[in-house]
């Protein structure tokens, strides 16, 4: 099964996206953690990428398809997987496009998380990150047991740079220019779902579950 998850930043595409990984057994592939791993190392991919997400821009087109491209690569891929934070432009969903059809392949699902915009902000505020391990939490809607310890590793929280409110407001900009476009295309394909990301984290899973079955 290979599935894309939609939505402004914040809305719960990782969230929702690590937990269909579980149940389906699929890889979750999210370019944002991708990026941040490579910042922490340092990479050169890192260096570039950084530049614009400090600013809350995307990365240009052409290094993150080159990135998700070479990740497809990876023995993991084979049975589909979930990709969370791909595409966010029309010229990366064409370059996916392509590159399934070369095999006969396609997206099976697109899920749109709803949130509006007004949650957002608060949403991003309270979001919590693991350093170590990438889990995320929230300090009031998915609080760890020990205060900003990771309960997977036991590393520490941060508050990602770039969910700070002024970069959250360029950020939620960016998306209804850059990918809001993209709920169009997919509806076109007729493989759009749309799901209440309002509702808590176990509601909203349940919803997709419904979709993707069971
Ligand atoms: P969120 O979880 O809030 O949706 P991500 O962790 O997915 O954010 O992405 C963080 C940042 O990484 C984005 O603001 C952007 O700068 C960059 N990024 C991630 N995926 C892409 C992409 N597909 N195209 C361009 N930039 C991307
Ligand atoms: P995205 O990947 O779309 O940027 P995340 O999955 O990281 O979003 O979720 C953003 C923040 O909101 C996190 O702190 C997460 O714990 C929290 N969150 C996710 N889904 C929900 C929900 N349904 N209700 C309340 N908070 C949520
Ligand atoms: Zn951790």
């Amino acid at each position: 099964m290979k599935i894309i998850m939609l939505g402004a930043p914040g809305a719960g595409k990782g969230t929702q996206a690590k937990k269909i990984a579980s149940k389906y057994n699929i890889p979750h592939i999210s370019t944002g953690d991708i990026f941040r791993a490579n910042i922490k190392n340092n990479t050169e991919l890192g260096r570039k990428a950084k530049v614009y997400m400090d600013k809350g821009e995307y990365v240009p087109d052409e290094l993150v398809v080159a990135l998700i491209m070479d990740r497809f690569k990876e023995a993991d891929c084979k049975n589909g997987y979930v990709l969370d934070g791909f595409p966010r432009t029309i010229p990366q969903a064409e370059a996916l496009d392509k590159a399934l059809l070369e095999n006969g392949e396609q997206i099976d699902f697109a899920i749109d998380v709803l949130v509006p915009d007004e949650h957002i902000i608060k949403r991003m505020s309270g979001r919590r990150a693991c350093v170590g391990c990438g889990a995320t939490y929230h300090i009031q809607y998915n609080p760890t047991k020990t205060e900003g310890v990771c309960d997977v590793c036991g590393e520490s929280l941060i508050l990602r740079d770039d969910d700070k409110p002024e970069i959250v407001q360029n950020r939620l900009t960016v998306y209804h220019e850059k990918t809001q476009p993209l709920i169009d295309y997919y509806t076109s394909k007729e493989i759009l779902v749309e799901v209440d990301g309002t509702k808590d984290m176990e509601e909203v899973f349940s919803n997709i579950v419904n979709v993707l079955g069971k």
